[in-house]
């Protein structure tokens, strides 16, 4: 009897590691699918980001996942409407609460699903609201780093995973966290 049971907790136990590891697998933190440039896209900081003084905060945005060697986000001076490269506003936003948002364009010019190839990405930060926040330097910073995320098709993460694709009004860590730079070795593993 005492064996039985034993045996039973065993295979409860194994049940419940395969279930954490199928579940991991099936909600990885990264979205599929390819994008112009892969880790490593242009990026045109529209006039609107000076204007309202965030060129710093998207600076340390590319910056914190520049700190992995596969990812390369340059700031490109040129706008081609031909080939667009991903651009970034500042805008003001009426639902509360709402930091900024990406919109990936997909090959046939319309708003790319999550896991599409995205020709490119279009970034803006919300000004009133991230005013009506408390506006902390670190916050920003932080906001500019989990959208920047999504445009290499980082996915959000669960609090308290260490990363800045929680969502939410936090600081960015010092530099970038192991678990972002591991997810983007895995999502970008077989980029040259
Ligand atoms: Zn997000």
């Amino acid at each position: 009897m005492k064996k039985r049971k034993a045996k039973y907790l065993s295979t409860l136990s194994f049940s419940i590691l395969a279930l954490v590891m199928f579940g991991s697998i099936a909600s990885a933190d990264y979205w599929g699918g390819n994008r112009k440039g892969g880790p490593n896209p242009s990026a045109f900081y529209h006039s609107s980001v000076n204007q309202y003084g965030y060129t710093g905060a998207y600076d340390a945005g590319r910056g914190y996942w520049n700190a992995n060697s596969k990812v390369n986000i340059t700031r490109t001076p040129i706008y081609n409407a031909i080939d667009p490269p991903d651009t970034y506003y500042i805008g003001n936003s009426a639902t509360p609460n709402l930091w900024g948002q990406i919109a990936p364009t997909n090959s046939s010019g319309n708003l790319a699903l999550p896991d599409e190839y995205w020709v490119y990405v279009e970034v803006t930060m919300y000004d009133n609201n991230m005013r009506a926040a408390g506006h902390q330097p670190a916050n920003v910073r932080y906001n500019a780093a989990h959208e920047i995320g999504h445009t290499i098709k980082m996915a959000h993460v669960p609090i308290p995973t260490n990363s800045v694709m929680v969502q939410g009004w936090w600081a960015i860590p010092a530099s970038i966290t192991s678990y972002d730079s591991g997810q983007v070795d895995l999502k970008w593993r077989t980029f040259p």
